[in-house]
């Protein structure tokens, strides 16, 4: 059961953030399938898997010309991945913030984003978390990529084919959102030890008020850690539907969790879930928060905010707690 929190002037606020049924105690089997099939997936996790699909098997090279490290190939990716974050974090961006298409409508944040803040590179955000995400994350997720195909390409790692292996598949499909949430909740810890916050993570946390280009706005050597959730396939072979799907939960769906809007609603009927409020949660308060609802590791580690009196409870001890 979800509870409402109180409304502050900070803008809105959204329900209480649950532990998933899949890992309620005592188990409630009905409730964790339905998570797991729809909660989880749907629909963001649908998107990012059916374009999975389409990008291995219309916009990414054959497998055959990569044992060899080329430019030209790398690039063909590199355009693929840009064109793919552009897409999604561009299109979220035009909605809610170039037609301002449901105004401050389950906005987390009341303001819009900075234009005028020496923070940010030419003093404005937007312009600022572009350049970052596509400039260094783009490329640092497609050398990571590329350098998994060539690896696979060269028969270190032989790749089950589906028809062989279809339960397999599968499973690493939802694998991926699980291995994704573990290995972020890990890189990001690591990214709080202090000399890494303030040398670079501190670049992602300029943006209190987050938009879906902040998603994967981060500093060159966040996007070196924040990547390599690829090494896992290097010793774990799957199918390369798998190393793509990776890449789009790793490099797009953060464009849609830092969306600063809780709902998509389009007319009456249709309402979508965008934003993350756990992760939103993160980007007020920094020390709670580390990870993702999914895989909830802030839960074992006592560092789980949930929007409400408890959560700040927490927050207040874990500040208590800190020398720094
Ligand atoms: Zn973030
Ligand atoms: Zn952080």
């Amino acid at each position: 059961m979800s509870e409402t929190v109180s409304s502050s002037a900070h803008g809105y606020q959204p329900e209480r953030i649950d532990l998933p049924p899949l890992f309620a105690w005592p188990p409630r089997p009905l409730a964790a399938f339905k998570w797991l099939t729809m909660g989880l997936l749907f629909p963001w996790g649908m998107l990012w898997i059916a374009m999975a699909i389409v990008a291995w098997y219309f916009l990414t090279p054959d497998l055959s010309r990569m044992q060899s490290l080329e430019l030209d190939w790398i690039m063909l990716i590199w355009c693929r991945n840009a064109a793919l974050l552009t897409l999604v974090a561009g299109g979220l961006h035009w909605w809610y913030y170039i037609r301002k298409g449901q105004k401050l409508d389950t906005k987390f944040n009341n303001r819009w984003p900075a234009t005028d803040d020496d923070k940010f590179l030419w003093k404005d955000q937007v312009k600022d978390n572009m350049f970052w995400s596509i400039v260094s994350g783009v490329s640092f997720w497609t050398a990571y990529e590329s350098m998994t195909y060539w690896w696979y390409a060269n028969g270190h790692v032989v790749w089950p084919t589906i028809s062989d292996s279809p339960v397999y598949f599968i499973a690493m499909l939802w694998a991926v959102f699980f291995w994704n949430t573990f290995h972020f909740y890990l890189n990001h810890r690591v990214l709080h030890w202090k000399p890494l916050y303030n040398f670079a993570h501190e670049l992602h946390h300029r943006n209190a008020n987050t938009g879906p280009w902040t998603g994967i706005s981060m500093h060159p050597v966040e996007h070196l850690i924040y990547f390599s959730v690829f090494l896992l396939w290097w010793i774990v072979p799957v199918h390369p539907i798998i190393i793509v799907l990776t890449g789009l939960f790793q490099g797009i769906s953060p464009a849609v969790s830092h969306s600063g809007f809780d709902y998509l609603k389009l007319g009456r009927s249709i309402r979508i879930t965008t934003g993350d409020n756990f992760h939103n949660l993160h980007h007020r308060f920094f020390h709670i928060n580390y990870g993702n609802s999914i895989t909830p590791l802030d839960w074992v580690f006592d560092s789980w905010h949930d929007g409400s009196e408890k959560g700040k409870a927490i927050l207040k001890r874990r500040l208590r707690g800190r020398t720094a």
